[in-house]
């Protein structure tokens, strides 16, 4: 039997850390669909279609791997997608708390859905999506951050000339 994974989340954009998470999940998992949450609670810097168009061109030498958008519950999506888990990431002990709180709360909708967490590499533990665009917004080098592509992206946004 395939085993299926969904790996959801805002990707507003993806940094060095979520490549980091599929990569590893690839390995472990016959498919893994990463899932761009489109109905965030926050405005997005990038709309959803733009998440999954930079995700999907990142990750493109990875052949099992499928990007599309997402809305509404997270587990009626991963039961018609046929998914075996959702996949997480734990960077710091404060992304304990929510996580566990979510995993609960999906196994109570969803019992047949286990929740995986992945730990990135140590030197992606700092990262997140707005950390990255804060230093885009005030021109600071973000090369180490995320892959090339969004660097071009979020300089584009933010307008600032792009040096390779
Ligand atoms: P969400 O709004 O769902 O938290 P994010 O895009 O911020 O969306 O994160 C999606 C998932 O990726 C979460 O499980 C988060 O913990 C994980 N993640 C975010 N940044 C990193 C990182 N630097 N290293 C590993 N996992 C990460």
């Amino acid at each position: 039997m395939p085993r299926i994974a969904l790996y959801p989340g805002s990707f507003d954009p993806l940094t060095n850390g979520h490549l980091d998470l599929i990569n590893r999940t690839v390995h472990i998992f016959n498919q893994v669909i990463v899932a761009v949450a489109s109905n965030l609670q926050k405005a997005p810097l990038f709309s959803a279609q733009e998440r999954v168009e930079m995700i999907k061109e990142v990750t493109q030498n990875l052949p099992t791997v499928t990007v599309t958008t997402f809305d509404g519950l997270l587990v009626d999506f991963a039961r018609t997608h046929k998914v075996d888990a959702i996949v997480r990431g734990l960077r710091v002990v404060s992304d304990f708390e929510y996580e566990l709180q979510m995993a609960s709360i999906n196994r109570q909708l969803g019992p047949e859905i286990e929740t995986v967490f992945m730990v990135p590499n140590a030197k992606y533990a700092y990262l997140s999506s707005s950390i990255v665009k804060e230093v885009a917004s005030l021109g600071g080098e973000i090369k180490a951050f995320v892959p090339p592509l969004v660097k071009e992206r979020l300089e584009k946004k933010f307008g600032i000339p792009t040096v390779t």
